[in-house]
């Protein structure tokens, strides 16, 4: 299943997230947590891209769509994944689009999270995240029981930088700017379920669960499901009207069987395919393709997974024999 979130900063995106992870057994790929990570480890992507986080503003298309291509070519991502902040423009959009054409893998939904600016305000001023666990917690609506200390595992709590108004309000308009014609765009492509955001974690989490009722992932797309007709077959037994043949005459076995019929063809009875059965088959022979794509792709990972082992095995080697070469030298 590939999915889309869009949604204001503060919607509720990686909230939501976090269920379908669990529920389709995909992962979430977030370009802010990315960013944020290349931040911390100080790379020349993520010094770049500090300035115009705290900003407020978008960081260039070339970066964050490189950084999209290389994340959904990881195995991890080949059965699906929950985009959480990406596509944030038009162009983004449509990189995206492409990169999945050519993959054959297209978005099965976009889901749109709308929620007040006002609520959206006081929901990021009081935001809090476990550096642990990713719980989220809000000073003002949901305060921790321990201040800056994790309820559910004991982790610390971190207050994002650019969660300040100022910084929040630039979000906000870069968002209604940049972000919402999208609404629109997925919108005449018939794939967008708007979900009101607003409301407690669960009542959200229906929503969404009744927006993707029945979907699947649309890699073949099937027909809805169609019972074979119960037709009885009469069988009919042919009706064969017997000749006398002259047994004096010197006639080989078989040509006298294609003279009898050629003089009395053997009626067979008609068997009549009603356009349900034909829809049937059909159903059958896209199931079976499916099935034969989903073998080949399991033998692919297991050639790909027995690969890495054999990488590890042979680094954690390299690496004893160099813990044991250091010792020696000590
Ligand atoms: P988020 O955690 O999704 O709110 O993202 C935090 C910040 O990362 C944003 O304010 C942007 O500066 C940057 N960012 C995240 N995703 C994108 C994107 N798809 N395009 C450009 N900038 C992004």
């Amino acid at each position: 299943m590939r999915l889309v979130l869009i949604g204001a900063p503060g919607s509720g995106k990686g909230t939501q997230a976090k269920f379908l992870i669990e529920k389709y057994n995909i992962p979430q790929v977030s370009t802010g947590d990315l960013l944020r990570a290349a931040v911390a480890a100080q790379t020349p992507l993520g010094r770049q891209a500090k300035a115009v986080m705290d900003a407020g503003q978008l960081v260039p298309n070339d970066i964050v769509i490189g950084m999209i291509r290389e994340r959904i070519m990881r195995p991890d991502a080949e059965n699906g994944f929950i985009m959480d902040g990406f596509p944030r423009n038009l162009e983004q959009a449509e990189a995206m689009d492409t990169l999945l054409a050519n993959l054959g893998r297209p978005i099965d939904a976009v889901l749109q999270i709308n929620v007040d600016f006002d609520l959206l305000m006081q929901r990021m001023v009081g935001r809090l995240t476990c550096l642990s666990c990713g719980t989220l917690f809000n000073s003002f609506t949901n305060p921790p029981s321990i201040d800056s200390q994790c309820d559910n595992c004991g982790g610390t709590l971190h207050h994002r930088s650019d969660d300040n108004e100022e910084t929040i309000d630039r979000r906000l308009r870069v968002y209604e700017t940049h972000t919402q014609p999208l609404t629109a765009y997925y919108s005449n492509k018939g794939n967008l379920h708007a979900i009101d955001g607003q409301g407690t974690v669960e009542e959200v989490k229906k929503r969404i669960k009744s927006a993707l009722r029945g979907m699947r992932s649309s890699r073949i797309k099937l027909q809805p499901v169609a019972q074979p007709p119960a037709t009885k077959v009469v069988k009919t037994r042919p009706e064969v009207i017997r000749t006398q043949v002259n047994v004096k005459e010197k006639v080989a076995p078989r040509q006298k069987r294609r003279e009898a019929t050629a003089v009395n063809p053997v009626k067979r009875p008609k068997k009549t395919v009603s356009a349900a059965e034909t829809a049937y088959r059909q159903q059958l022979k896209s199931l079976q393709d499916e099935l034969k794509t989903v073998k080949s792709e399991l033998r692919e990972v297991t050639r790909t997974e027995k690969q890495l082992t054999r990488e590890v095995e042979k680094n954690q080697a390299a690496l004893e024999k160099l813990v044991e070469k250091e010792a020696g030298l000590k």
